[in-house]
């Protein structure tokens, strides 16, 4: 597949236009596989709900990254080029190797095919075995509603007859082994939890790094359900009642509809709880 054959693909793809049938073969080219990646509708949403695991997997030399759906054009506070910039400081201090922003619509998008196929893209190309979405239901709409997409798109992402293309070139089919949903503003039950405790700081510099929409005294914008001191504060809570349930200081929790295996029993927390 060459450049102009994948440009006129995605023509007919954002045209909606039937798209020809023609053997194609796949040209390999370089690509950085992730271990883990996460999808959040906006940014910010990542940091919040499992800034601490992405830390803490890069420690343990893990390649990681961060996907925003949308760039969160209508939050209440900061600006589109304000947003861009507290992601991209947050993003060093999660260390992350890879951020990008698939710029859907904020509050507006669809889990349609349109945007399935961005998803499907980003998974193609980054190959994570692990990737995160938003929580299943939650106070922001937007939040269930993007999971739902990801989710979509990571099982159609695995049929090769799907065609995608990046960079000019034809991409291969790729579907990660689990799809974990992270929790958010509403209090969701977890399937297993993971000890942030030696990270938890840093998890907590990276959310600051949004300066717009968290706690800050100078601020001059209007005050919002997520700026007020008590909203940290209740980030800090959700972390050690996770982590009191495996006897750290703590943990972010996540929701899995897939079983989880293990090889042994090694990778347990043994601790009385
Ligand atoms: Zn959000």
């Amino acid at each position: 597949m060459n450049i102009f054959y994948c440009l006129l693909l995605l023509n007919l793809q954002i045209l909606n236009l039937p798209q020809p049938n023609i053997a194609l073969s796949i040209i390999n080219y370089t690509l950085m596989k992730l271990d883990l990646l996460v999808f959040a509708v906006h940014p910010d949403d990542a940091e919040l709900s499992c800034g601490g695991i992405l830390l803490a997997e890069k420690m343990k030399g893990k390649k990681t990254g961060v996907i925003d759906l949308t760039r969160g054009e209508l939050g209440t506070r900061g600006t589109i080029e304000i947003r861009k910039e507290e992601a991209a400081v947050a993003a060093q201090i999660l260390q992350l190797d890879v951020r990008e922003n698939l710029q859907m619509d904020d509050g507006f998008f669809k889990n349609d095919e349109i945007n399935q196929r961005k998803v499907i893209v980003a998974l193609r190309k980054y190959r994570p075995e692990i990737i995160f979405c938003n929580a299943p239901e939650d106070r922001h709409p937007d939040h269930g509603r993007s999971a739902q997409l990801v989710e979509d798109a990571a099982f159609l992402s695995g049929l090769r007859k799907i065609e995608t293309c990046d960079q000019g070139k034809a991409q291969q089919e790729w579907r990660p082994k689990y799809v974990f949903n992270f929790i958010q503003d509403t209090y969701l039950s977890p399937n297993f939890v993971i000890d942030i405790s030696d990270v938890m700081e840093q998890k907590l510099e990276a959310i600051k790094a949004y300066g717009t929409q968290f706690n800050s005294p100078d601020m001059s914008e209007p005050q919002t359900y997520i700026s007020s001191p008590d909203f940290l504060d209740s980030i800090i809570y959700r972390s050690k009642m996770f982590g009191k349930m495996i006897g750290v200081n703590y943990a972010e929790g996540f929701i899995s509809k897939k079983m989880i295996g293990f090889n042994s029993f090694d990778a347990f927390i043994k601790v009385n709880t």
